[in-house]
């Protein structure tokens, strides 16, 4: 039996994705820029899709434009700001993913209209709206993905706009886990993830409030209202609205028992393993996520040990795995070089059960023990 630790990576798909995205490939072939009737039904599929994406952040469906991940919803929210705006000062905060962080330097390499400045966290990984400079362009993200820290999004919003800036939020790793509400958020751009809240992957959304103007930054056809070129993925797209859906339904119940699971989890590894630190906040805190620190292991070997026993983790972003940098995130936190190698994230989800965790509880310590004597050997 595998056990799958790893939702902050790809999430498992949620009830009714695979049988929706299996019925649109079989019955509805066509391109939604034609004018026939498989382009009609196929644009009505997509109609619906945005229907359902800004159902669930409370939003209207004209403000939402459909991209093919979070990624691409974070580079059209940069450079498409910045590009629309003649440039300007962009602020990330020091914890932000990869597809902000590297679009936040390419700006400023590319443009001498673009500055990049950090905004500091704390030993938690949260932002002090209070201490943010003055810039034209802010991104923050609602939840990490390494440390699962929840930022107060409607206060560096305010902040933000105190100081005449606009607010973007990477909440590729909120939806589904925590409310995404984005009028209560005030923020102006928000970028959402397909498959990190159990739809397919190669799909993705970035919603605009209205009156926020962007370069696109894909050009060719005039779909998406002229913001986003290029035939849409229908299929991921339609998998991504039914996610959304569940998700509706699902998500207060869902999370409250997730949390349980992730609760038993660091009261287990506390028990059974000397030595852990949990990273990020005790309470401002996504459900699922706990990444702890084993110093004195390596965070690389850690995980082999957990798969070679059927485990499935991460020692952060599924993107840097596999590099031996400690991340950069878990740095600007304040953690020490050699404690930020020693990180496992079990990141948990829909499908996970006590048995699972009560079973990574049975393996953990011998895999960290192993590991810790491979490092001091
Ligand atoms: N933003 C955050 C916070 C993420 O965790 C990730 C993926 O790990 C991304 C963006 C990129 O998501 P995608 O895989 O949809 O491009």
């Amino acid at each position: 039996m595998r056990i799958y630790m790893d939702y902050n990576a790809t999430s498992p798909l949620r009830r009714g994705v695979q049988r929706a995205v299996a019925h649109h490939l079989e019955t509805n072939g066509g391109n939604p820029s034609s004018i026939h009737e498989e382009g009609r039904r196929a644009r009505r599929a997509l109609d619906e899709v945005r229907r359902q994406v800004a159902q669930v952040i409370g939003a209207a469906a004209g403000e939402v434009v459909l991209v093919g991940s979070a990624t691409e919803a974070n580079n059209l929210a940069l450079k498409g700001w910045l590009g629309a705006a003649g440039g300007g000062h962009l602020i990330t905060s020091a914890i932000e993913h990869p597809s902000v962080m590297e679009t936040a330097r390419w700006c400023a390499d590319a443009s001498s209209a673009v500055t990049h400045g950090l905004a500091s966290v704390d030993g938690l990984g949260r932002v002090d709206p209070d201490e943010l400079d003055p810039a034209a362009c802010y991104s923050v993200m609602a939840a990490n993905n390494e440390v699962g820290v929840l930022q107060d999004i409607p206060a560096i919003a305010e902040a933000c706009h105190a100081h005449g800036g606009v607010l973007h939020v990477d909440a590729a790793q909120a939806l589904g886990r925590v409310p995404v509400d984005v009028g209560a958020w005030g923020a102006d751009l928000v970028t959402l993830s397909s498959h990190k809240a159990g739809g397919p992957s190669g799909a993705g959304a970035l919603w605009v409030r209205p009156g926020v103007e962007l370069a696109a930054q894909l050009h060719g056809g005039h779909q998406e209202r002229n913001r986003r070129g290029g035939t849409e993925n229908v299929a991921a797209a339609v998998g991504f609205g039914v996610a959304c859906d569940v998700i509706l339904g699902d998500f207060t119940a869902e999370a409250t028992q997730v949390a349980a699971l992730r609760d038993r989890l660091w009261s287990g590894v506390v028990a059974a393993v000397p030595d852990v630190v949990r990273l990020g906040h005790p309470e401002r805190t996504l459900p699922n996520t706990l990444a702890v620190a084993f110093p004195g292991a390596s965070g690389e070997v850690l995980l082999m040990g957990l798969d070679l026993a059927g485990v499935s983790a991460s020692s952060g972003s599924a993107c840097t795995a596999g590099s031996l940098e400690p991340s950069a995130a878990v740095l600007a936190m304040g953690v020490s070089d050699p404690v930020a190698r020693s990180v496992v994230r079990f990141s948990l989800g829909h499908l996970s059960t006590e048995v699972e965790v009560d079973a990574v509880l049975r393996l953990l310590p011998e895999v960290v023990r192993r590991a810790r004597t491979e490092v001091a050997a």
